[in-house]
Parts: C-alpha cells; structure tokens; sequence
C-alpha cells in the first residue's frame, strides 16, 4: 500500500499503512496553523480488495459539523468524482472503500488543481471579448489572474465576480467554469445581452497559493483572505489588496463572492443585511436576485442559510460586507454545499463539479433579472 499527497492540491499525513482495515491518516494544518478539513491524497494498493481509510484527526477540524452525512470525494480517471461510502463517529472519519483500479484519489471534494486553473485562464484568453490582467503576484510568486470580459462604455455596470478566496472550496472554481463559458458563448442571447450592459471583471481564483499548498482556508501568511478587506496590506494579504485597489479604479455595480460552507447542504446566499449604511434598493436587489437564481436553478434555495445579521452588526472585514458598505451596490456571498443539496440530492455524486458549472451558468440568468435596476456608478 502507498499513499502520497505530494502534489498541487494535496493534503494527508500518513501515520501507519500496515493494516488495511485501520490505514491511519491526519489532514495536515493550513498555513498559519489554525484552519484544517481539507484533504486529498492518492491511495495505491490492489485492485478488487476492501480497505478502511481512518482520518483521526477529523473530529478536532474546523467544521466537524461538515462530517454529519459526508461522503468523501473520490475518482479513478481524475476526471469523474463519485462519493465513497463514509462514517463519522465523533472522532475519526472512516472512508470504505473496494478498489476497482490499483489507484484511487480520494478528496474532500473534486480538487481543482492550479494546472486547470492555468487552463481555464487559457481558454477564456482564446475569445476577443476577454482581456487578462495581472494586477500582481500572491507570497509563492503565483500570478493574480483577473480577466475583464466587454468593453467599458457609459451607463455600463461594473459586475465583479470572485472566488476561493477559501483555497479548500474548489466548487467555486467549477462554479466559474459555468459562469465563464456561458458569459463567453456569443451563440447565447443571454450573455450577449448582458455584455451590451455591463463589464465583467472575474477573479477565478482569490487564492492561488492556499490552492496549491492544499489549504482550506488561507494563503501563505496564515491570512485568511475573507477577513482581510478592511484592512489588507501587502505583507500579509496582497490577494485582497490587489483587487480591492482594481474595484476602487473600475466602481463596482455588482459583487458576487463564490464560496462553499462545510456543513450546510444547501446552496444559498449571505446577504449584507448587516452593513451600518444598508439601504431599501439594495435589500430589495438581493432579494430579487435570489427569487430569479431560485426560478433559474432549483438546486438553489432560500429558505435555509445564515442568520442575518442586525443592522449594524455585519463584520465588514468580510468581502460582500465591506463592498456593499463602501460602494452602495448589490453585493452577496453565495455559498454551495460539500456534502449534497439536500432538497434535490444525487446518490451517486452528491454536489458535484458539473451541479456546481450549471449554478455558475444559472447565476447569470438572476443577474439579468436586476442588471437594470443596479445602481450605475459608470453613468457619471
Ligand atoms: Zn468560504
């Protein structure tokens, strides 16, 4: 038997591999040493016998409320992700598996790796309506990747979409698949509608080196990214600094904040209910929003979510929070599940990467629903 995570993305340490019934594994702390719940590792052994994969560690991560009725990710090709039988007793994560090929790769949920990241960049590059910039480099020296999609124009909207600012939520990177191809697709009248109103400026990935180092949550300095917006700076959180510095240039009209949340399984959004200056339009605009993705996209639901917070209250360190509050727009953090969407569930995969491109694409169609009730800071 052999297991490694020496890999972009991976995450395991390997304690004993000697008997098959209890491979005793921990997931590796994130940077900064506080965060840790994601893993992924490959598992070498024999085709057509049963082994026990036991995380011991799983009960003291940082959600172990994400364990309760979680299946861990896992696939043979590295390109379908089917879930594997998986048990939670308070402490230890056990993953059954029967091995089907010699190798499996086994993940919290279907990595996305830096590689196709890089490809995903590439292949957005390949239309004449994307332009790259590179505002500058994460603490590795990774390239911050933000694509402008349309020309500017007057009475354009400015519509900021960003994700992973948490490395370990790789469904917002497939997430931005969807989104991306669809907005990219001249045959689609949506898309081509929404592009004579407005300019995209994308951030597929916040967080490059929390990606590739297999962290959940933070980058390199330990910072975790989503609590850096009031105050970013260079030293620690240059991710957010970067593109907070590009919004203030560009306006922002609409801001949407891609993540995914360990224990709830569902998809909803966080609104900014909560900021100090909250104003009538822009409640009135989330909830729109959220009616027409739940009409697009009945994976997507309103009922179940964060509490909200009272007026006043909202931590504005947060992205959606802090842009909502300095830029008076519509801004939101949408979350998807790990584990599965409860109110439409799929056995084999659960939430999965194709679930998670159709909510990008879906995203989209809620946006035009109020692109021409946004606010327009480009009509000035
Ligand atoms: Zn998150």
């Amino acid at each position: 038997m052999h297991i490694t995570s020496d890999f972009d993305g991976g995450n395991i340490i390997c304690r004993a591999q000697h008997d098959p019934q209890n491979i005793r594994l921990e997931i590796r702390k994130d940077s900064g040493d506080e965060f840790f719940q994601w893993f992924y590792f490959r598992f070498v052994a024999e085709k057509g016998k049963s082994y026990s994969l036991r995380i011991e560690n799983a009960g003291d991560a940082s959600y172990p409320a994400g364990w309760k009725d979680y299946r861990a990710a896992a696939s043979y090709d590295r390109k379908t992700w089917f879930r594997a039988p998986t048990a939670f007793d308070g402490k230890v994560l056990s993953i059954d598996i029967t091995l089907a090929c010699d190798s499996v790769y086994l993940a919290y949920f279907a990595p996305y790796a830096m590689e196709r990241h890089a490809d995903l960049i590439a292949s957005c590059l390949e239309s004449p309506l994307v332009r790259l910039e590179v505002p500058g480099r994460s603490l590795d020296g990774q390239d911050l990747d933000l694509l402008t999609i349309g020309a500017p124009g007057a009475g354009k909207r400015s519509c900021w979409v960003i994700a992973r600012q948490h490395p370990g939520e790789t469904m917002a990177e497939w997430f931005m698949e969807g989104l991306l191809a669809r907005l990219l697709d001249t045959r689609d009248p949506l898309a081509r509608k929404l592009l004579e109103q407005a300019v995209f400026y994308v951030v597929p990935n916040m967080n490059p080196d929390g990606s590739r180092r297999g962290n959940l949550r933070t980058n390199a300095a330990g910072a975790n990214l989503n609590r850096e917006w009031d105050q970013p700076s260079m030293e620690r959180s240059p991710e957010v600094a970067l593109i907070r510095q590009k919004m203030v240039e560009t306006g922002v009209d609409f801001f949407l904040d891609v993540h995914g949340d360990e224990a709830l399984p569902y998809n909803f959004i966080a609104s900014t209910f909560g900021i100090p200056s909250l104003t009538d339009h822009q409640k009135e605009l989330t909830n729109a929003y959220k009616a027409a993705l739940q009409q697009a996209n009945p994976d997507f639901q309103c009922e179940k979510g964060y509490p909200e917070n009272a007026l006043g209250k909202a931590n504005l360190s947060m992205a959606s929070n802090h842009i909502a509050e300095r830029f008076g727009c519509l801004a939101m953090t949408l979350e998807q599940p790990f584990k599965d969407s409860a109110i439409t569930p799929n056995a084999e995969e659960g939430w999965s990467p194709e679930r998670c491109r159709k909510l990008g694409r879906s995203n989209l169609d809620a946006l035009a629903a109020v692109i021409e009730r946004l606010r327009n800071t480009n009509g000035h």
